[in-house]
């Protein structure tokens, strides 16, 4: 069985106090979520205010980025072991606004999922077809190759530790949602790709959420779907009370 996973991506929203605010609510009100893993992804200038805010309860942390190096000389960037020790688990690598906004190519992503595994943080590795792959027929083409590319050379343990998030461009932050039916067969056919990557038992036990305008109204639906577990919430996760619905959906 796989535990479903909500992540809430808050992408550059949210000053510290506010990021602090939102997340009093969110532990306010999900107090009793232990079947589902609940992930806050902030943006870096509020991961330690958020980290602090969630000591002591189930809910997670996770960055939005990092770089692939250790350190150096890579102005504006962040190192996986500065995440951790702001007691963050996860990160976001290759969400579709990274990819077309700061040139993020699978190799690229592909070093980033390396580097945060290396340091033992879990990759949330973000893919999905535009509306014209799409139209065009090209969903699984455009989907196994980033799932190849963005994953290659994973050792099986290193697998355990890995999140996909399934998440057609057209649909996020539109409004326009996927249909339950499409969205499972995407997510079908990820987990066939990895049984040919790594083999059966991985294919069953790696989670793969459902990302793209999901909220409370759609979740439940989405979130039931035999291959869908959990989702990567955008918009609806800026609000506590969307946010708070969209994980009980889940359990
Ligand atoms: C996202 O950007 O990961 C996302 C799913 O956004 P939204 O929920 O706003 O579509």
């Amino acid at each position: 069985m796989r535990k479903p996973i909500v992540a809430g991506n808050w992408k550059m929203n949210k000053t510290v106090a506010e990021a602090v605010a939102l997340v009093t609510d969110i532990k306010r009100d999900l107090a009793e979520c232990s079947g589902v893993d609940v992930v806050l992804c902030p943006p870096f200038t509020a991961l330690s205010a958020v980290s602090e805010t969630i000591t002591g309860t189930q809910l997670d942390l996770g960055a939005q980025n990092m770089h692939w190096e250790a350190s150096g000389a890579y102005t504006g960037e962040v190192a996986a072991g500065m995440l951790r020790e702001l007691f963050c688990h996860y990160v976001i690598l290759g969400h579709s606004e990274r990819r077309a906004y700061f040139g993020e190519s699978d190799e690229i992503v592909n070093k980033k999922v390396k580097a945060a595994l290396a340091a033992n943080l879990r990759p949330i590795v973000c893919v999905g077809e535009q509306l014209e792959d799409r139209d065009a027929g090209r969903t699984e083409a455009v989907v196994e190759q980033q799932v190849r590319g963005s994953l290659a050379g994973c050792s099986a343990r290193e697998w355990a530790d890995v999140v996909i998030a399934y998440e057609p461009v057209w649909a996020i932050g539109t409004g326009r949602t996927a249909t339950p039916e499409q969205a499972q067969d995407v997510h079908a056919f990820i987990r066939s790709v990895v049984r040919e990557m790594v083999d059966d038992s991985i294919a069953q036990s790696v989670r793969i959420q459902y990302g793209g305008s999901m909220k409370p109204a759609n979740a439940k639906e989405l979130i039931g779907q035999p291959d869908i577990d959990g989702g990567l919430i955008g918009g609806a996760a800026l609000d506590a009370r969307s946010f708070v619905e969209i994980v009980q959906a889940a359990l």
